[in-house]
């Protein structure tokens, strides 16, 4: 019997105590309310005893608001002393309060959210996250506002305030409240199921412990202990089902078996206009060594920006075809592919290859004959975009699928290019670096290649902050660099919550630039509110020399290819993951002429520190790590990719040596018991399965 499995403790009889009893049934909650909870993901009793806090703040995390200088960001705790709704001038209504502490007062203003005046009452105590600013004299304007009530002590010292997830309809206090008020209750029903060893291995507490700590700790250092064992297990049952799911696949990944025929591949090296990189020869091996071998490819070629992983798939591809088997590259946009069909046509032309390009701007009679062509057995070399995966277009004898930027991709449309075929070899590419001692935990199943290297006589990019006051200067070396026949780009950052504010920035700058210091130039604006016809059109000109200066937002495709352009200008540098910095600065530096990236703005000082890693190392990883250390996964990755597992709590780029802990011992526990169904570990299979639902299949006993 799995532990905590029971009778639903709602239905009729006396309640019989069960953490799997609906939250809704609990005092406090009710119908209205469970609708609420349920959008935080908490359905039962147990959720919400799993639900904790995402941060801490005590007396070591919290400023006194006298010590406040303008400029700094920080959290705040203070009792509202007064507040009140002020007009502006241009219509927006910005809530104002002035909040004390011990050490003193200061205002804060959020404007447009008039609507605050209603919730927040003169004497409740808020907890503020923001930056202060100036007007007329110092003023906190907050990023994040959580009202502690009235009841609540505005000094800090000796006392862990705990910060909850919450949401609309279910403040972060109603959420402290409930679960403290049904704690003492249900956390003696919540039973360790990990075995002890592990535990102590992981110097981590027992569960019923782990979740007093995080609900109610008595210091900081409590809650991390606490939260360290719930990030452990995170780690270690994300890790049992990667193992699983990669131990699976090899079994039942019966794929094609080329034959090393040295054939085309063998007429391509002679013919290539430069000299493989050791890597790209160490990911050619490997990757030959796979499509040779009687399981299923499926890899990932990571490598940095112009690493060089089009030449690596294209010995894949050639391997595939003298097999006699097609080969397929998907690219993101049109233009990509458009690229990669011009440079693999004149590479192969030697070979009297030509490959056949597949967009959805073919015309209808292109199409048909496209379609024909694919859909006979004759070895081709494919390259489109997601049209390729599109209905009426069926593959002969697909052998091998490449998906580049793979990130850009949603988990469908690369199997849907897998399924055009009979178990095609995959192999997917990316320029994300993920450091090698994290890809298996990212990639699950993935088998990983990495190109860590660039071709030589590659000049790295020059890289330099500029603060504000050097605008000019900066504006005179572009035109220096268009007076010689160069390209520059000028980046601005999209801001997540409001595109708006962005598309504004841009726009303006681009209207102040094309109509002041450039207005001689060739200028124009692309950025994300275009349509993607338009902003195609936009990138085809730049690649065609027929604009001097680029004014965007972040909208720059990936891994196209401009030589001509030799200068990236980045406004508000500080916005931007130190990876996408990285990346934006891979836009320069492809031709023969000295690049240069330009940060351009000041900055404070943290960011300042941040900054000088991109300036100071021109290595993707050492980049990423950094960006990893500083500022965690999300930024590196943009958004969630949908269909991986997630963490809630355990960031496994920052919990680097539970990380490793746990993969070693999930690879202990799989190497014993593979289906995690001896008795002690039974419980261990029952959480995981009602955790991860969808990894049930994983476990099949029989
Ligand atoms: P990415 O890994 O970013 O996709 P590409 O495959 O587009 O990089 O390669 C970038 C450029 O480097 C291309 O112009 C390519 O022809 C060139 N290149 C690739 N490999 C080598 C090499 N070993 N030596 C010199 N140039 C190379
Ligand atoms: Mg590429």
């Amino acid at each position: 019997m799995t532990p905590g499995a029971g009778s639903r403790g709602a239905s009729g009889g006396a309640p019989r105590l069960s953490l799997d009893m609906l939250a809704m049934y609990l005092k406090g909650v009710g119908p209205g309310r469970a609708d609420v909870l349920r959008r935080l993901g908490i359905f039962t009793v147990r959720d919400l005893m799993l639900h904790v806090p995402h941060r801490y703040e005590d007396a070591s995390t919290i400023s006194p608001v006298n010590r406040l200088r303008i400029g700094d960001a920080a959290t705040v705790v203070g009792r509202v002393i007064s507040k009140g709704i002020i007009p502006t001038r241009r219509g927006l209504r910005v809530f104002q309060a002035v909040i004390k502490d011990e050490s003193g007062m200061i205002e804060c203003a959020w404007p447009g959210q008039p609507f605050l005046d209603r919730s927040i009452k003169v004497g409740d105590v808020l907890l503020l996250a923001g930056a202060v600013r100036f007007f007329h004299g110092r003023q906190f304007a907050p990023r994040e506002t959580i009202n502690l009530g009235a009841e609540e002590q505005e000094n800090a010292t000796g006392r862990v305030l705990a910060v909850y997830p919450a949401t609309e309809g279910f403040s972060f206090k109603q959420m402290r409240f409930l679960i403290d008020r049904h704690l003492d209750t249900y956390l003696p029903l919540v039973k360790e199921y990990l075995p002890e060893g592990l535990l102590t291995e992981a110097m981590v507490p027992t569960l019923p412990e782990a979740l007093r700590m995080v609900h109610r700790p008595a210091t900081l250092d409590d809650a991390r202990r606490g939260r360290a064992r719930l990030a452990y297990e995170e780690l270690l049952f994300v890790n049992i089902l990667h193992l699983r799911a990669r131990a699976l696949s090899r079994t039942a990944r019966v794929g094609i078996q080329y034959t090393n025929r040295r054939d085309l591949t063998t007429k391509l090296k002679a013919v290539l206009p430069f000299e493989l990189t050791t890597a790209q020869v160490r990911a050619t091996r490997e990757i030959v060594k796979d499509m040779c071998g009687g399981d299923r490819m499926h890899r990932l070629l990571q490598g940095d920006v112009g690493s060089g992983k089009t030449v690596v798939a294209l010995f894949a591809a050639l391997l595939a075809m003298e097999n006699g088997f097609q080969a397929a590259v998907m690219a993101p946009t049109e233009l990509l592919a458009e690229q990669h069909a011009d440079t693999m046509a004149s590479l192969l032309a030697p070979l009297g290859i030509s490959p056949l390009i597949v967009t959805g701007s073919l015309g209808a009679k292109a199409r048909r004959a496209a379609a024909t062509r694919l859909a006979s057995v004759e070895p081709v070399l494919a390259i489109g975009t997601h049209a390729l995966v599109q209905q009426g277009i069926e593959f002969g004898r697909l052998g091998l699928a490449v998906v580049d930027e793979q990130h850009r991709f949603g988990v469908e449309q690369r199997l849907a290019l897998g399924k055009k075929g009979e178990r095609p070899d995959m192999l997917l590419m990316s320029a994300t670096p993920i450091p090698r001692s994290l890809a298996l935990t990212v990639y699950g199943d993935l088998d990983v290649s990495v190109l860590d290297e660039l071709p030589p006589g590659r000049q790295p990019v020059t890289t330099v902050r500029r603060p504000e006051k050097a605008r000019a200067k900066v504006y005179d070396f572009i035109e220096g660099q268009i007076e010689k026949g160069r390209q520059t780009f000028l980046v601005f950052p999209l801001i997540e919550e409001s595109d708006k504010v962005a598309l504004k920035a841009a726009t303006k700058g681009f209207e102040e630039l094309s109509t002041g210091r450039f207005a001689h130039r060739r200028l124009e604006l692309l950025h994300g509110r275009l349509d993607v016809a338009t902003k195609d059109k936009v990138m085809r000109r730049f690649r065609d020399g027929a604009i001097d200066l680029l004014v965007s937002t972040t909208v720059i495709e990936v891994g196209i290819d401009v030589p001509n352009a030799t200068v990236m200008v980045v406004e508000h540098p500080e916005r931007f993951g130190l990876s996408q910095l990285h990346q934006l600065r891979g836009r320069v530096g492809r031709g023969a002429e000295e690049s240069f990236c330009i940060l351009l703005g000041d900055v404070a000082p943290e960011s300042e520190e941040r900054l000088q890693v991109v300036v100071q190392t021109s290595d993707g990883f050492e980049v990423a790590e950094a960006d990893l250390r500083m500022r965690g996964m999300g930024d590196l990755f943009g958004q969630r990719q949908s269909g991986e597992a997630t963490f809630r709590i355990a960031n496994p780029f920052r919990d680097l040596e539970l990380n490793e802990l746990s993969r070693e011992a999930a690879r202990r526990l799989l190497e014993r018991d593979p289906n995690l169904s001896s008795k002690v570990n039974a419980p261990i299979q029952a959480v995981l399965k009602r955790r991860y639902a969808r990894a049930m299949e994983l476990f099949r006993v029989g």
